[in-house]
Order: structure tokens, then C-alpha cells, then sequence
């Protein structure tokens, strides 16, 4: 099933499923007991949120070897992790803003996990049952204040660093996907998810080692080798190869 949360013109947004090309209304919760509705509700009707309101956004650093190496850093010998702000999440389609307080903003294409059940400690063996499915991510960065703070916090979490969607898919195998991306047509970025480090179970567990994972939180699972600079009037498109697309503009802010 795929999951999208959307608005129709100035109603409260809400939680959907999409079939083809038409959306059917969810009643309950999508993490816990709910029910579908017919999908009757044509998807250009209706304006396509992120699908989901994270209380957390775990990103992972240097998962690609490849990509580790282009930015002259070692793999790490344990999955490397830091947040995002919620403040940082748009939706595909909204623009992506360039901070005036830096002059190499990149993109970053990611496969990322949705949590669906509460958990701490949580075991690899464990890991897939507290997953609710999988969405297209954009961890854009603007890497010259990465390099220069040391801390990533600024450099990973300014308004607009955050896209992700455009649904959740349940029923994705995220073991080998092809994850791409491409800025004005042109090919930037294109790898397997198998050519993760740290694979998908490794990451819920460790991270839950640390930290109680909640229900709607993310986990940005790294980004492959061929990340670049977005210039103002670009558009960005990062797509998973049978999960979906995302598709952002560039505009200074
Ligand atoms: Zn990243």
C-alpha cells in the first residue's frame, strides 16, 4: 500500500492511500488500527504533503563507500548519525531555499525508512516489524558550512533541507533498489541500496540502541557518491527505482 497524507484546498490535512491515480480516504491511524476507504478521489484534486510528521529525523553519514571516499573521509566503523529538524521538512514540488549564509547548498539522494512501531533496543532480527514502509528522500546539505562548523547542525537543518515522499510504501523490498538523482535532466547521482555499509536491520537496531524510535520517525539511510552543487533555477529530481520520485525547484532564499 502506498500512504500519503494530503489537503484539500484549506481542509485539515489527512492521511490517504493511493491506487493509481486516485486517493482513498484512511480512517484511524495509519500506525495503529485503521480503515481504507474507496480510492475515488482523483490525485490532481488534491495537494500531496510529506507524508508523514516525524518527531524525529535520524540521518546516517557516509553509508556509500564510494561516497565516503569522493569526500575524502573514512567509512565509518559504526553507522554515523545526526538529526534534522522538523522545521527542515517540504514536500515534493516546494521549492528548496539557498541560505545567503552559504554558496555550496547539495543535494543528497537517500533511501529513507519510516518507523511504524514504537521501540528501543530493538534487535535486527526485530527490525522489520517496527518498520512501517519506505519514502524517497532528499538530504540536501550545505556542505561548506558541514566542512567549516565541524557540527552538522546548521549545515543539515536549514528550512528546506528536509524533502521527503512522495508516499510510504509498505510493501518495498529495500534491498536492492536503484537510488538516483538528477539535477535539470542530467544524471548526478545512481547506486543500489546494496551497496549500503550498514544495511537496513543494522540501522534500526543501532540507532534504537540509542534513542526510543516513535512511530512516523525517519531514518535517512545515506547518500551514494556524486553529490553536487544546486544553483538557483534548478530542479532536483531524486527517484528509487519501484518506490517513487520526488521532484524539487531551486531558488535562492
Ligand atoms: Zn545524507
Amino acid at each position: 500500500m502506498r500512504i500519503v497524507r494530503y489537503q484539500v484546498k484549506e481542509e485539515a490535512p489527512q492521511y490517504g492511500w493511493l491506487l493509481d491515480d486516485k486517493i482513498g480516504e484512511v480512517d484511524g491511524d495509519i500506525f495503529g488500527r485503521y480503515r481504507r476507504r474507496d480510492a475515488n478521489i482523483p490525485r490532481a484534486d488534491v495537494k500531496l504533503l510529506a507524508p508523514c510528521q516525524p518527531s524525529k529525523i535520524v540521518c546516517v553519514g557516509r553509508n556509500y563507500v564510494d561516497h565516503a571516499k569522493e569526500l575524502g573521509n573514512e567509512v565509518p566503523k559504526v553507522p554515523l548519525i545526526f538529526l534534522k529538524p522538523q522545521s527542515s521538512i517540504i514536500a515534493s514540488g516546494e521549492a528548496i531555499l539557498l541560505p545567503p549564509q552559504s554558496a555550496q547548498v547539495e543535494h543528497e539522494a537517500e533511501l529513507v525508512i519510516v518507523i511504524g512501531k514504537r521501540g528501543r533496543h530493538i534487535t535486527t532480527e526485530d527490525a522489520k516489524k517496527h518498520i512501517l514502509g519506505y519514502t524517497v528522500g532528499n538530504d540536501v546539505t550545505a556542505r561548506d558550512l558541514q566542512k567549516s562548523d565541524g557540527q552538522w547542525t546548521r549545515a543539515k537543518g536549514f528550512d528546506t533541507f528536509c524533502v521527503f515522499g512522495p508516499w510510504i510504501d509498505t510493501d518495498f523490498d529495500p534491498s536492492d533498489a536503484v537510488v538516483t538523482c538528477r539535477v535539470n535532466g542530467q544524471m548526478r547521482q545512481m547506486a543500489s541500496t546494496r551497496d549500503m555499509v550498514f544495511s537496513v536491520p543494522t540501522l534500526v537496531a543501532y540507532i534504537s540502541s540509542v534513542m526510543t524510535l516513535e512511530p512516523g520517525d525517519l531514518i535517512f539511510s545515506g547518500t551514494p557518491a556524486g553529490v553536487g552543487p544546486l544553483k538557483p533555477g534548478d530542479r532536483v529530481d531524486v527517484e528509487i527505482d519501484g518506490l517513487g520520485g520526488i521532484s524539487n525547484p531551486v531558488r535562492a532564499e
